[in-house]
């Protein structure tokens, strides 16, 4: 694994020295043929775990039909998908996409286009928070105000506020708004919670200015913090809402949900995706809200969760000096560090835990929901060694 490998991959990723080459659940086997726990989920995306059946039976069996037929045509995969998604949230309409930057640019264009097909073109700004991820586009990065560094100029119309201060987003508001972007908990960005008082409140705060709340459920939605999508139940429903990774349990797919009103101005010709709304990506989506939205599922996620975040807390009382605090819902849920991130993530993968980094010197833990109460306590007693691993080595003075 030391010697030199020539890549011809573009290297904008720090890749670890792993390969899987199969999975089940939550367990991943490397070429080598050594088996690690799964609690990064290929960044929160593979919510049923690797192999599921009903997942690999929807592929298989839509890939001896038909792979792609593009939207010249009707859809009664994407039309069955979609209304299993309305029926279960505030929206009445979804544009299908290919990933979360894409859904996130089907938003961002809807909540523009509202305001001109009302005659007012000028209000095209969109308020957006620090720390937060949208993706990789240039809209997104101009919305995230992040990773634009040697891109050129940002795409014009954003405004972004600190994370938590309502005064600033209060002033942030002018005639030019056209509406507010959040994620209900921030992921890149450290795990960080929005308290479902402050969703109520920028509902309420959209409502007064005539804004659009445009929900960045990515990461959160899709039994994530089991609830179907993070936001509900808390009071305050958005009008657009983006969605990705858990949709498709690992195969790319994006999908933005709106109300008919937000969508009003989001007519034929005004957008499109040659791949958005594939029957091989319809097929998963159809299989994954068949499993995950059921109460059953959903509540399981929830013992789970809350399971996994007692042994955490025990985690944190054991190791102080490495672990500063539990933060997160359901199972999205973070490790805020004391150590450098980079050092847990490497000493959980020596003993075959796979985690993920986030900004704020976390280290996320967004497993496949289907996980076990072993898989819980298994993962756990890694990132105890793990934890022990690092204790020794800063105590040593040998940390790098
Ligand atoms: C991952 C993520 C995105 C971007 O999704 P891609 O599929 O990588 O384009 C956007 N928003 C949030 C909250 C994310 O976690």
């Amino acid at each position: 694994m030391s010697k030199p490998v020539v890549s011809h991959l573009l290297p904008t990723y720090n890749r670890a020295p792993v390969a899987f080459e199969r999975g089940e659940g939550a367990w991943l086997e490397a070429t080598n043929g050594e088996r690690y726990l799964d609690f990064g989920a290929g960044v929160a995306v593979t919510s049923l775990g690797h192999a599921h059946p009903a997942l690999v039976k929807a592929l298989t069996d839509q890939a001896q039909k038909v792979w792609h037929n593009s939207n010249l045509y009707q859809s009664p995969l994407g039309e069955r998908l979609a209304a299993k998604l309305c029926d279960s949230t505030f929206a009445d309409v979804v544009f299908f996409g290919n990933s979360g930057a894409e859904a996130l640019e089907c938003a961002m264009k809807m909540a523009r286009k509202y305001h001109a097909a009302k005659g007012h073109p000028e209000r095209f700004r969109i308020i957006t928070f620090e720390g937060a991820f949208h993706g990789r586009t240039m809209a997104n990065l101009s919305a995230q105000k992040k990773y634009l560094e040697g891109f050129g100029p940002p795409l014009e119309g954003f405004d972004q506020v600190p994370f938590g201060d309502h005064k600033a987003l209060e002033a942030a508001i002018t005639p030019a708004t056209a509406a507010i972007l959040i994620e209900p908990i921030q992921g890149e960005g450290g795990i960080r919670v929005v308290p479902p008082q402050c969703l109520r409140g920028l509902r309420a705060l959209c409502d007064k200015h005539g804004l659009l709340l445009i929900y960045d459920e990515v990461q959160t939605g899709v039994g994530r913090t089991g609830r179907l999508f993070a936001h509900q139940g808390q009071g305050a429903d958005p009008d657009i809402m983006a969605v990705a990774k858990g949709l498709g349990g690992g195969f790319p797919m994006g999908a933005c949900l709106a109300t008919k009103a937000a969508a009003e101005g989001m007519v034929a010709g005004t957008h499109g995706s040659t791949f958005g709304g594939n029957p091989l990506a319809m097929a998963c989506g159809n299989a994954v809200m068949d499993e995950v939205n059921n109460p059953a599922f959903l509540e399981h996620v929830r013992k789970v969760a809350l399971n996994l975040r007692q042994k955490l807390a025990a985690l944190h009382d054991q190791h102080p000096d490495i672990i500063d605090d539990v933060r997160g819902e359901g199972l999205m849920l973070g490790l805020h560090l004391k150590v450098p991130v980079a050092e847990l993530v490497e000493a959980a993968r020596a003993q075959h835990l796979l985690v993920i980094a986030a900004g704020d010197n976390v280290v996320r833990l967004v497993p496949p929901l289907v996980i076990s109460d072993a898989d819980a306590a298994e993962a756990v007693a890694r990132l105890d060694r793990a934890a022990t691993a690092l204790e020794r080595a800063h105590q040593g003075g040998s940390a790098s």
